[in-house]
């Protein structure tokens, strides 16, 4: 009788009680939205924003509605209009292109290296080919590419960074938090990411006319000075008629709620690394598994895990999938057909008219690709390494590849 995984790859931790009891003060005094205060009141979620800002080291932070909002509204606030060229890479989510698009705005994808990295030779040939002013780096799934090649990179290039860091909260490229290199940092803290509010977003710059308008942007209502990790009021008066409110604010509730969880990201770190590590070296001489190799410099988050089956027929990655599926080893493969629950990938973007990309397609058909929530212990990554290696073992040998039925999404 073969072992089968019974945990759940989605379930995550609870909301921790001081968030608990923080939500519910909220509820009990009614004042959810973050400019509604009685008197001297500061709203939670500009208390969020100040203790984000402390956390990252940067000089302002905006609350937003989601990771996506805080993507495009730190795309609006570099001045990015309909039609102009962004680029990003070719290896990201939904949401990436998505904020791009809701500007009218034009994404171009950049190629992906083995390592699941942007390309920097296909970075530069884009950014020369089409003119582009901003780079919307993704650090999908964790990996961050040398973040001090990149930034000498653009600024020759002339491009201005936003990092999208959904998947580096509380990572760390030579100990400079992600999000501190570009010139905006945006955060996700949905349910999968690394700090839970259901939905939300925040965003970091040190630039403080970037910060201005973001705030604006958001929808502030002129009540722009009931922020706290944000410019000073003549900043604002330079620019708050020719900004636009775009209502996709953070409220009072989901601060409190986050507001605790600021303080536990480092320790989240250690436990999320502490299981990647344990599936790392659950996989390591696992033949046909390549790992993805992690630089000294990365301090990494290791909420999810990736691994390539390099050079494996569709249908025998298929197979593997489905067998790894059966066994209750719920896995994501970037190289299906058919965009499914959360995978799609940039040939599926057709509104973005995606040019092909044969290097990222070669990656992609073998990207291998789990979460490990903490609520996983490491007996779980043990034990789920040692079905994955079994069933690569069995879909390697397989001399029968006749479709099976395609695993659960979620
Ligand atoms: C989740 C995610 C986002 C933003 O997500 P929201 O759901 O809008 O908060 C951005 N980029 C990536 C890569 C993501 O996974």
């Amino acid at each position: 009788m073969s072992e089968r995984f019974t945990g759940s790859f989605t379930q995550q931790e609870p909301i921790p009680e001081a968030g608990i009891a923080a939500a519910l003060a909220v509820m009990r005094h009614g004042r959810l939205h973050r400019y509604n205060t009685a008197g001297d009141e500061i709203a939670e979620a500009a208390l969020l924003e100040e203790e984000f800002a402390v956390y990252t080291g940067a000089r302002f932070c905006l609350g937003l509605a989601s990771g996506g909002a805080a993507m495009a509204c730190a795309l609006r606030a570099c001045g990015v209009k309909a039609g102009d060229p962004v680029l990003s890479n070719a290896f990201t989510l939904a949401p990436v292109p998505g904020a791009i698009a809701s500007l009218g705005a034009r994404p171009v994808f950049v190629e992906v290296t083995e390592d699941l990295t942007i390309d920097f030779a296909h970075l530069e040939a884009q950014a020369k080919a089409t003119g582009a002013k901003v780079l919307l780096l993704s650090h999908m799934r964790g990996h961050v590419c040398d973040m001090e090649a990149l930034v000498a990179l653009c600024d020759r290039l002339g491009l201005r960074v936003i990092e999208d860091c959904a998947h580096t909260m509380g990572a760390k490229w030579k100990d400079v938090p992600s999000g501190r290199h570009g010139a905006i940092g945006c955060y996700s803290t949905q349910t999968y990411k690394h700090m839970n509010s259901g939905e939300g977003g925040l965003l970091v710059t040190d630039d403080e006319e970037l910060a201005a308008r973001a705030v604006l942007l958001s929808g502030s209502y002129m009540l722009y000075a009931r922020h706290r990790a944000a410019p000073s009021a003549e900043v604002f008066e330079r620019l708050r008629l020719d900004i636009p409110n775009i209502s996709s604010r953070m409220d009072n509730l989901r601060a409190a709620i986050l507001r605790p969880q600021i303080a536990m990201l480092d320790d989240r770190r250690a436990r999320w690394r502490a299981l990647y590590q344990g599936m790392e070296a659950g996989l390591a001489g696992v033949a046909g598994v390549h790992l993805i190799p992690r630089p000294q410099a990365e301090d990494y988050v290791g909420s999810s895990f990736q691994f390539l089956l390099q050079g494996w027929e569709p249908a025998r990655v298929a197979r593997f999938v489905a067998g790894a599926a059966a066994r209750g080893v719920e896995l994501k493969w970037f190289g299906a057909t058919d965009p499914q629950g959360f995978t799609s990938r940039y040939a599926h973007w057709r509104y973005a008219a995606p040019e092909v990309l044969p290097q990222t397609d070669r990656v992609l058909a073998g990207l291998i690709d789990m979460r490990l929530p903490l609520t996983f212990v490491p007996e779980d990554v043990a034990q789920i390494a040692r079905i994955i290696a079994d069933e690569v073992a069995q879909a390697a040998a397989a001399r029968d590849l006749a479709p099976v039925a395609a695993p659960v999404a979620d």
